[in-house]
């Protein structure tokens, strides 16, 4: 068996074993005599990984018992949508922060339901707290945790009082612990830190659920969800089931997210350190600010990118290639990729440039 070191930014690697397990079960889920992809939703097998993996999730990330944790589809981008559509009624308008390309999409999609406020702008880095300005009448402050583009990430949750903080995690859930209670609602597609694409969990405190802008879909209202323990229709049943596998990884192999924490940022620490250590390496990022998952970086020599991908893809470290709007390479590093695919990548940058450089 050849498996990669697959850089992808998502859908991403999934941990081995997890694989494993889902393949072990493929055939016949713990006696049931059928696959998790067969099963009613409605059934009791798969009422029990449903309830399984949300109970994980709620212990990993510490989830206060007076939020609800919604299994929906539509992907993160379709929350673009539903977060203005359930927070704005009464208010209208909403403060966004914008530090890049899903910040962008999720502001150009909320200015079709109400007002948007700019509370700060920045560009490969991330506004200071007392550099945010703030409205006092904002029915939520929007920001993007991580950009997955720029490898932009906050080191520091910002202060709103108040006002509902809500938060695209889409690609830093599950990297480290987090404290929920400071979070309105919370959002994340799956495909790179929870599970397979198709699935999106959602994190939402209970006061905010409720009215909807007039018009609202009823797919489109938390509320439909919340009322039905997300089955009003039928939930993305296998992503759930192996994002319920990553939940158990978590918790029982890795230890919690202190210990993914600690990993994930010695292995950012790695990569920024070969990268920074060399001349023929860049990466573009406030240093405060840089990503844990995604590093973006460049070559001294643009005219070697396809020369670079192609030795790197040679020795098993695939999907380099940075997203076509910043170029360069980009290496995804989330939960899943073991710490030796970082160290496998940092010795191949090494050798391209003692040959290259
Ligand atoms: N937000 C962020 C931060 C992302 O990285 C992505 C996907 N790369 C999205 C939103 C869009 O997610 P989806 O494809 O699940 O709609």
């Amino acid at each position: 068996m050849a498996r990669v070191f697959n850089f992808s930014a998502g859908p991403a690697m999934l941990p081995q074993v997890v694989i494993e397990r889902a393949r072990e079960e493929m055939l016949d889920w713990q006696g049931s005599g059928m696959s998790v992809m067969e099963m009613s939703h409605r059934g009791k097998e798969f009422m029990s990984i449903a309830a399984k993996a949300e109970a994980d999730l709620r212990e990993l990330m510490g989830i206060p018992s007076n939020y609800k944790v919604l299994f929906l589809q539509g992907g993160a981008s379709s929350q673009f949508a539903m977060v203005p559509m359930n927070l704005l009624p009464g208010k209208g308008r909403a403060d966004y922060i914008n530090t890049g390309s899903w910040s962008k999409k999720a502001i150009a999609e909320a200015k079709r339901y109400g007002q948007v406020n700019l509370a700060a702008e920045t560009s490969m880095t991330c506004p200071a707290q007392d550099a945010l300005q703030l409205s006092a009448d904002a029915a939520y402050v929007h920001y993007t945790p991580n950009e997955t583009i720029q490898g932009v990430e906050f080191p520091y949750v910002p202060e709103t009082g108040d006002i509902p903080l809500v938060a695209d995690m889409s690609s830093t859930i599950l990297s480290r612990p987090i404290d929920v209670s400071r979070f309105g609602v919370i959002y994340a597609g799956a495909q790179k830190n929870i599970g397979p694409a198709g699935l999106t969990v959602v994190i939402v405190r209970e006061d905010l659920i409720g009215e909807c802008l007039e018009g609202t879909p009823s797919m489109f209202q938390y509320k439909t969800h919340v009322d039905a323990d997300s089955m009003y229709n039928t939930p993305p049943t296998y992503a759930w089931y192996l994002s319920g596998l990553v939940f158990d990884w978590l918790k029982n192999d890795i230890g919690g997210l202190d210990k993914m924490a600690e990993i994930n940022e010695r292995k950012a620490k790695k990569l920024y350190d070969a990268v920074d250590g060399s001349g023929f390496y860049a990466n573009p990022v406030e240093p405060s600010c840089r990503s844990w998952m995604n590093v973006p970086f460049t070559l001294a020599n643009a005219d070697l990118d396809a020369t670079f991908l192609e030795e790197a893809g040679k020795q098993r470290l695939t999907t380099l290639k940075g997203h076509r709007s910043v170029g360069g390479m980009r290496a995804s590093i989330y939960n899943a990729m073991p710490e030796e695919g970082v160290d496998a990548l940092v010795a191949f940058m090494a050798d391209f440039e003692k040959r290259h450089g």
